[in-house]
Parts: C-alpha cells; sequence; structure tokens
C-alpha cells in the first residue's frame, strides 16, 4: 500500500512515457508491509478499474477471502508456473532421457501427445531502452563485436545486418541498459556468452 503524496502529468523522456498520462508520487505505507503477497481481498460489490487510489474510501466495502501464513507466489496457483520452473522440469527429464537405450526412448517418446499442451505463466519482462539497441547496434555497422564478422543473414523485416543486444553485465543481475554495458554480437556468439 502506498500513499499519494502527488500527482504529475507525465512529460516526454520520463519512464513509461506514451503508457501512462500521470505520474504519482508515492510513499510507501510501511505498517502495512505484514500483509503484502498475504491478505486477499474481495469487493462487496461491483468496483471500476481507478479506485484502488482510493482504498480508504472503499475500505468497508471489502471482504477477507484468504489471510495467508505466507506471502503469495504465482508459481502456488493451479494453472500458473514459472517459465523458470517449466525449463528445469524439461531439463531434469531430458538429462535422465539422455540415460535411456534407444528404444526406450522411442517408445517414452510416444508417451507425449503431437501437439504439446500450453499453459499458462507469468513472467515479468525489461522495458527496454529502444534508443540504447538503435545506437549500439547502428555503432557496430553490422559487425559482430566478439569476432568481428559481419552479421550472417539480413532481417526479414528491413533488410538490416541480423545483431543481437548483449548487455555484458545482464539486466537481471543489476546490470544497466546502457551503451556503455551494451555489445553487438552475431546470433553465434551471442548464444556463447549465455550458454558456452
Ligand atoms: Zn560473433
Ligand atoms: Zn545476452
Amino acid at each position: 500500500m502506498f500513499k499519494v503524496t502527488g500527482i504529475n502529468e507525465n512529460k516526454p523522456g520520463q519512464p513509461f512515457y506514451g503508457d501512462c498520462k500521470w505520474v504519482y508520487d508515492t510513499e510507501e505505507l510501511t505498517e502495512y508491509e505484514h500483509l503484502v503477497g498475504r491478505l486477499i481481498v474481495r469487493p462487496k460489490r461491483i468496483i471500476g478499474r481507478s479506485v484502488y487510489r482510493l482504498a480508504e474510501n472503499i475500505a468497508d466495502d471489502l471482504e477477507i477471502v484468504e489471510y495467508s501464513p505466507q506471502a503469495f507466489n504465482s508459481s502456488k496457483v493451479k494453472g500458473l508456473s514459472s517459465i523458470e520452473e517449466m525449463h528445469n522440469e524439461f531439463n531434469d527429464e531430458l538429462k535422465k532421457a539422455f540415460e535411456l537405450e534407444s528404444a526406450t526412448l522411442v517408445e517414452k517418446s510416444k508417451s507425449y501427445p503431437n501437439k504439446p499442451a500450453s499453459i499458462n505463466t507469468i513472467v515479468s519482462v525489461f522495458k527496454r531502452n529502444p534508443y540504447v539497441t538503435a545506437i549500439v547496434l547502428k555503432n557496430a555497422n553490422g559487425v559482430c563485436g566478439n569476432c568481428n564478422r559481419t552479421a550472417p543473414f539480413k532481417r526479414k523485416k528491413d533488410g538490416s545486418p541480423y545483431l543481437e543486444v548483449h548487455h555484458r553485465k545482464t539486466l537481471a543481475n543489476g546490470g544497466d541498459d546502457t551503451v556503455e554495458n551494451c555489445i553487438a554480437l552475431c546470433p553465434n556468439c551471442h548464444r556463447e556468452m549465455h550458454y558456452g
């Protein structure tokens, strides 16, 4: 829960400009911190989308559905699993599969449907800076920053040389989305950086 301390119009150059018209200055209400991810509430009547800003006005219309001892984790929801979990599960099975005889492998491969099941997942992604990407690709001028070879093929959509922008210190590890932290790589070198 946050307390709104100010409202400003979103200006070009500010984060999320174009997605949001207003920017709220907020202050976290630390007195509710212990409830984060644990308290699930339901409105007694249908409420609009924006009333989350007016929590104090709707508090009396909320009923508590669940008060859980532990914080909510999306992977615990039936039908939702994280991409990471799915990959781990796949890789565990793959490792075991390599140990099997060919005949067993073929037999086992038939236990799955030909059309794979689709599952729902929750992912969070970084909202990357398109200008940084443009600068890095322009500077590379079609040449991989690692092997110094020209891009292996051209992009279908615009005929530009196909290179990928790699973050030297990954965004997931707290790296910056800046020109200094980026390098344009051919797909081969890029895979090697991550998996080699
Ligand atoms: Zn390369
Ligand atoms: Zn990368």
